[in-house]
């Protein structure tokens, strides 16, 4: 690499702080910064081009080319050479510009035919944003030197693009993060609402790209390096907890953290007068930019580390973070690439108004809770985390899986109706909570509601719930960072039933495993999570935290009933062996001396498809039987409820489906056995008349579900609805929804 000590780089960027220093408006600053390239490099033209929306790269300010054609020479991505360099990314330099692949002569512009080019993309966090030009009559290339000047020039570019540095532009461009722009998702959570974004991960701002003094911002990147490097081996030391795994992950952080190259190449952009951490976002940027292009699987996996290490690497050089970040705003719009149930339970119940996930899917956990929260979710909402700064207006529309960020006056106009349109659906919700949900044909279903949460039971009384069907409890382990302890749960336990004041609450015992994973217990490195060591599996042969468990609710009940229930039991014999655990747990506590329950049911979650083809001496021998359906369709469909791309082709009112259900409604008849389903499904309006119908008579919901089951349910006679679904099954239709839907519309 050549001394950059005194390079143009350095040259034009001391000159560019002193145009940056200018309070002209944005078009007058942004032209003479292409003057001074023009200047400085000696070439007839410098023009910069910037996005006007994802696929047009719009001319906002040159020096060489005419100025009437700024603001109005538009080409698409991928067009000419301009369109090329910020397709592909990469800097396109040639000495025979009209020689080159996808050259565009553009006479509006009055462009000559200049020889050579230099076509620089402007890219921040390896999202481009425009590109930078050069171009000269004589037939030259620029020197590595010269290209890498117009580099860093362009990373300036980048941050007061960010900056919003040419607003107000003549020619009426808006800078990013300045326009209106809707994501169309997938819906997680019904609901709308509007508020402020919440960067669950705040975007580091770099408000100084500049530097006036290379040998301070090199102490301050050597002393950011240092705190790094520290950071990363207090990872490393406390590794007693971790497997193979994760040492590896960390070992390889440790080895980029003190890569020789990646700080040299920091340190050179600092001496050619970038700031320490306008450097650190640079080889970000790059890294990234590879990252796109990157096929192995294990390079982008490396990039990956490189991105995060540079992620806490501008977090220590900025101050800025999680922890140290923005304040929260009263109305926070929680807005994430991915989120896990733990980080979101973190949050609070009452804290977010609405959560807007780049990734996730429907039946996540986090999902689950944002559900149980009863706030709308917005799944799939692909790019908003680039685009959403701290504080933007964003409409959350659960509905639709629509978010629009920074909207104009019609959609806010628009989005203002379409809530209070929701509310009066609520006000009618409000008016059925206390009356039964008795269909026309005379048969009452129980509708009950899911928590896991302390912070849920207050919605008991309120969403007119008969009980609570399902208490999640490892929701509480999620929450915490190390193990509870008995006498904690036990208290906790017991407050749950005080708030329930009497009404029944099925306590199922630890999920823990696939995506629900808790920080103290150690890893596991399975392939298939969701099918692994989870649930009562793990209970079983580990069974010191079941018995706490166990134990604890017991002591909670005293004198009380209890319900409990296993998850994930696939066969008889895992029921057996747990109710005996729970058998031991009560011959214990008697012989302490405790005070017992007053009652006890201890029942099974019915969630692989085995369970319901076991014996009929099964179905007899548990108090009570709920189908946990997220999991029950997953299994039976062979389609992974968090993975978006399978799990929605598959529905739960398909005839096969139904068969199954109706295979297990008819052995617990038989049997006499209480039977509840408690999956997503039970929620949804048209499944929960399907369940019903098919002899669903409790179902438990998260507790926003209640009303809107409880209106359609009052208003359709059940036996009528088993008879569509009946025919539909007859006449061999793939799934009973068309006909059920479309007899739904037809009722009054
Ligand atoms: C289910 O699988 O349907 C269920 C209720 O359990 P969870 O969603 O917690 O896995
Ligand atoms: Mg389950």
């Amino acid at each position: 690499m050549p001394d950059r000590t005194e390079s143009e780089s350095r040259k034009l960027l001391g000159r560019l702080r002193a145009a940056m220093a200018e309070s002209s408006a944005g078009q007058a600053r942004l032209d003479r910064i292409v003057r001074l390239i023009a200047e400085s490099m000696g070439c007839e033209v410098c023009s910069v081009y910037l996005f006007r929306d994802p696929e047009t790269l719009e001319l906002c300010a040159t020096v060489g080319l005419k100025s009437e054609a700024v603001h109005k020479t538009r080409m698409r991505l991928g067009e000419g050479l301009v369109g090329r360099t910020a397709r592909d990314r990469q800097v396109i330099n040639s000495a025979n510009a009209p020689g080159e692949r996808g050259f565009r002569y553009m006479p509006e512009t009055g462009e000559e035919r200049f020889s050579s080019f230099c076509g620089v993309p402007i890219q921040r966090l390896g999202e481009a944003l425009g590109v930078l030009v050069v171009q000269s009559r004589a037939a030259r290339v620029y020197t590595p030197d010269e290209v890498y000047a117009l580099e860093v020039v362009a990373m300036v570019l980048a941050e007061m693009t960010e900056l919003g540095a040419f607003t107000g532009g003549e020619g009426g461009l808006s800078p990013r993060h300045q326009r209106p722009i809707t994501f169309r998702g997938l819906s997680g959570q019904e609901g709308a609402v509007s508020g402020c974004v919440f960067l669950h991960e705040p975007r580091v701002v770099v408000t100084n790209p500049i530097s006036e003094d290379p040998d301070k911002e090199l102490a301050r990147l050597a002393a950011a390096i240092d705190a790094l490097r520290a950071q990363v081996d207090a990872m490393l030391a406390g590794n007693g907890v971790m497997d193979g795994e994760e040492i590896a992950v960390l070992e390889a952080y440790r080895m980029f953290a003190n890569s020789r190259s990646w700080l040299r190449r920091m340190e050179e952009d600092v001496r050619s007068g970038l700031s320490a951490e306008a450097a650190v976002e640079k080889e970000q940027s790059h890294a990234r930019a590879r990252m796109g292009q990157a096929g192995d699987a294990y390079l982008r996996d490396r990039l990956h580390d490189l991105d995060d290490l540079s992620n806490r690497l501008l977090r220590i050089l900025t101050g800025q973070g999680r922890d140290t970040g923005a304040a929260m705003p009263e109305d926070p719009i929680l807005v994430a690439r991915n989120i896990g149930p733990g980080e979101l339970l973190e949050y609070g119940k009452g804290t977010l108004r609405g959560i807007v996930l780049e990734e996730g899917s429907v039946g996540s956990h986090a999902a689950i809770v944002a559900r149980a929260w009863a706030i709308p979710l917005v799944i799939r909402a692909d790019g908003i985390v680039a685009e959403a700064l701290n504080g933007d207006l964003v409409l959350v529309d659960g509905e639709q899986g629509v978010a629009h960020l920074r909207p104009d006056d019609a959609v806010r106009k628009a989005f203002e109706d379409k809530i209070a349109m929701l509310a009066r659906a609520q006000e009618r919700y409000a008016d059925l909570r206390d009356l039964p949900a008795t269909a026309l044909c005379g048969t009452t279903v129980s509708l009950h509601m899911n928590a896991g949460l302390m912070a849920d039971l207050p919605s008991l009384p309120s969403s007119g719930a008969e009980g609570v069907g399902l208490f999640r409890t490892e929701l509480q382990f999620l929450v915490r960072n190390q193990m509870p302890k008995r006498a904690e749960l036990s208290a906790l336990y017991a407050r749950v039933m005080d708030a329930a004041r009497g009404k029944r609450v099925a306590f199922r015992t630890l999920d823990i495993g696939s995506d629900k994973v808790l920080s103290y217990m150690k890893p596991q490195d399975e392939p298939n999570p969701a099918m692994g060591w989870r649930a009562i599996r793990l209970g079983l042969d580990k069974p010191g935290v079941l018995r706490m468990q166990l134990q604890a609710l017991i002591r909670a009940a005293s004198g009380r009933p209890l319900s409990v229930m296993f998850p994930f039991i696939a066969n008889p014999g895992e029921f057996r062996q747990a109710r005996a655990e729970f058998d031991k747990a009560m011959d214990r506590e008697r012989i302490l001396g405790h005070p017992l329950p007053s009652s006890i049911e201890v029942g099974a979650m019915l969630e692989t498809p085995s369970l319901a083809f076991a014996s009929y001496t099964f179905f007899r021998e548990v108090d009570f039987l709920s189908v946990g359906g997220n999991d029950l369709k997953q299994f039976f469909f062979a389609a992974d409820r968090e993975n978006e791309r399978v799990r929605r082709r598959y529905d739960m009112l398909e005839s096969p489906f139904l068969e199954l259900l109706s295979g297990i409604v008819q052995r617990c008849a038989s049997a006499g056995t209480p039977l509840s389903f408690c999956g997503e499904d039970a929620g949804r309006p048209v499944e929960a008349v399907a369940l019903a119908a098919m002899g669903f008579r409790t179902l438990s919901m998260r507790p926003a579900s209640i009303g809107p089951v409880k209106s359609l349910i009052r208003r359709v006679d059940l036996k009528e609805a088993r008879k569509v679904i009946d025919a539909a099954r007859i006449r061999g239709d793939e799934s009973v929804r068309p006909a059920l839907t479309d007899w739904l519309a037809r009722q009054p």
